[in-house]
């Protein structure tokens, strides 16, 4: 049986420790071993007690606990290729032959640079004398499956992330308790959502909870927007509306590429036409999860199952794959494809060219 270490790495997402367990738990039912890496890329390139083999029973009572109970770390080292040199290293002497990383574009991008550079790191160790011919043979080929776990949905090629639908949840409830207390006092709130540079959160928050305005960084608004959105907070106040939500994607931009602030709303807001008593919300960390929901535990449960069987089905010749869901269908496609979309929707979007950032995050908008 092959011996698959996973890893949890980058921003922690609710539904990572599912994905964990059912790794652990299938590669234990097909005959294989699982190592649990500690501390994301950090434990690989730091290798001894970081790296530790896990049984049925430790991850027992991990699908209901939020974040992710492995650890996760920003890994400088691994960034250089003397770290990966060490990581590389780490695995082979654990005898892991199979490497399942969950984490977001970043971490994927780490995972498909080790798979690239594999084979020289595998020399280059034999050349300065850190593994014998003899313990690197079997080593020759790593493989490789990303799982995408982030809270922001900024993946391409996948519908939906592992811990996007919790977060989206927690946002929810958040907006939901600041309109009671909005409605009461007759007052406005911009309320600041995470997301990086995506707007999937802020935008599904904004439709779920009948937002009057919302600003992503997909669709930056119109020149005039400053009055215009004046003008539709106006207009529903008219009709009565005693709560006024802006949401705020945190990485909004207006379409000179400047970003657009909360701070800045609330100015607008204050001020006359509108004179609203205005507070400015940062939802923060409370956004990045606790308990799992139902959808993110089922998706973690079920893409760590088809992990493993891409590992078991892999040979030396096929692509790295990248584990998502389309359209209800768990998917796998090679993950060199699918971070490669990453880095061109994050040109696009530095080049002004919003129309071709949403088209290559859904191929579907541009029909
Ligand atoms: P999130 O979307 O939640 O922020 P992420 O996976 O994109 O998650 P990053 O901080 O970008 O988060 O990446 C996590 C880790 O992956 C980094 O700390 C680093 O160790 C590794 N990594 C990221 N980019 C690279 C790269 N270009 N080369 C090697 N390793 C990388």
């Amino acid at each position: 049986g092959k011996r698959i270490g996973v890893l949890t790495s980058g921003g922690d997402a609710p539904g990572m420790n599912a994905a964990v367990r059912a790794i652990v738990r299938v590669a234990i039912s097909r005959g294989c071993e699982a190592y649990a890496i500690f501390e994301g890329y950090e434990g690989l390139v730091q290798g001894g007690k970081m790296i530790r083999k896990f049984g049925w029973a430790d991850v027992r009572g991990y699908l209901a606990i939020g974040g992710t109970l492995i650890g996760t770390a920003r890994c400088k080292s691994f960034r250089e290729r003397s770290g990966r040199l060490d990581a590389a290293c780490n695995l082979v002497k654990n005898g892991i032959d199979a490497l399942i990383v969950c984490g977001g574009d970043g971490s994927l991008t780490g995972a498909d640079i080790l798979r690239k550079e594999w084979p020289g790191l595998i020399e280059e160790l034999i050349q300065n004398g850190k593994l014998t011919v003899e313990e690197a043979d079997p080593y020759k080929h790593l493989t490789i499956v990303g799982l995408v776990g982030s809270i922001d949905n900024d993946m391409p090629s996948t519908d939906v992330t592992i811990g996007a639908v919790t977060s989206l949840h927690r946002i929810c409830e958040a907006v939901d308790s600041i309109s009671s207390t909005a409605s009461s006092h007759s007052r406005a709130f911009v309320i600041e959502v995470m997301g990086r540079r995506c707007g999937w959160l802020a935008l599904m928050a904004a439709i779920s909870t009948g937002a009057d305005f919302v600003f992503i960084p997909e669709r930056p608004p119109s020149e005039n927007w400053e009055a215009e959105m004046c003008d539709v907070i106006k207009r529903h106040r008219q009709l009565g509306k005693r709560r006024t939500i802006v949401i705020v994607a945190e990485g909004a931009i207006d379409r000179n590429l400047n970003p657009i602030k909360p701070d800045y709303i609330k100015e607008l807001l204050i001020k006359k036409p509108l004179e609203l008593d205005t507070r400015v919300t940062t939802l923060g960390h409370t956004q990045r999860g606790g308990r799992p929901c139902a959808y993110d535990r089922n998706l973690a449960t079920i893409q760590g199952v088809e992990a493993v069987n891409a590992v078991l089905e892999s040979t030396p010749d096929t692509p790295s794959p990248m584990i998502g869901v389309n359209e209800n269908k768990i998917t796998s496609e090679p993950l060199l494809r699918a971070v490669e979309l990453t880095h061109q929707v994050a040109e696009a979007i530095s080049k002004q060219d919003f129309r071709r950032a949403m088209e290559l995050r859904d191929p579907e908008f541009a029909d």
